[in-house]
């Protein structure tokens, strides 16, 4: 598919996710944060849901955990506007709390319309509601973090969310060591 197709679908989509009222977080939510970035590259970095920051901003990963992954990101040379960042859930859960199963579920044609618009080759799983929404209940984050996993085609490496290196250093560490191994892998695709 071209890139401008890519961008055309993943449009129509948000403009679509604007005004969905499939779960209870259409009515706590300021703005619907569908996701942005690079499509040209196929990777894609996908979180749990919005925090207080990007739900007045609309747009992924701009408060803290995300300023400290853009921060991991630069230090080791990847570039976040290659990558397109979403999150499992489009809007935010009240007082920041996990986003429930139903709501997961509800919200999954929206990250289904990301990946058939994207196809994307590698995937980095960011924390364990990630993990467990797209690869299955049964795994661990604690465990699985650091190995990829091949699924109909496409790589899933799963890492801890950036929120518990906020405080951790030895999480930053881990971060770190899994978005190296992401970018082994994409210099890898790319060869
Ligand atoms: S979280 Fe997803 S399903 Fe729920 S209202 Fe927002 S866009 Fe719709």
């Amino acid at each position: 598919m071209e890139e401008a197709d890519t961008l055309k679908l993943l449009e129509e989509l948000r403009i679509k996710a604007e005004r969905c009222t499939k779960c209870p977080l259409s009515a706590t939510r300021k703005k619907v944060v569908f996701g942005e970035g690079g499509v040209r590259l196929r990777v894609m970095m996908i979180g749990e849901a919005p925090g207080r920051e990007e739900d007045a901003q609309g747009k992924p990963f701009v408060g803290r955990a995300g300023k400290l992954l853009d921060e991991i990101l630069h230090n080791l040379g990847v570039g976040r506007e290659n990558i397109y960042i979403t999150n499992v859930v489009k809007c935010r859960p009240p007082g920041n709390r996990p986003p429930r199963r139903s709501e997961v579920e509800a919200c999954e044609e929206y990250l289904l319309g990301q990946f058939s618009a994207i196809k994307p080759r590698l995937v980095m799983l960011l924390g364990g509601i990630a993990l467990k929404a797209i690869l299955g209940e049964h795994y661990s984050i604690t465990y699985i973090r650091g190995r990829h996993i091949v699924k109909e085609g496409v790589v899933f490496l799963p890492t801890l969310h950036p929120a518990s290196a906020l405080y951790n250093p030895k999480n930053r560490e881990l971060i770190e060591e899994d978005i190296r191994k992401f970018k082994a892998l994409l210099d890898e695709l790319n060869q």
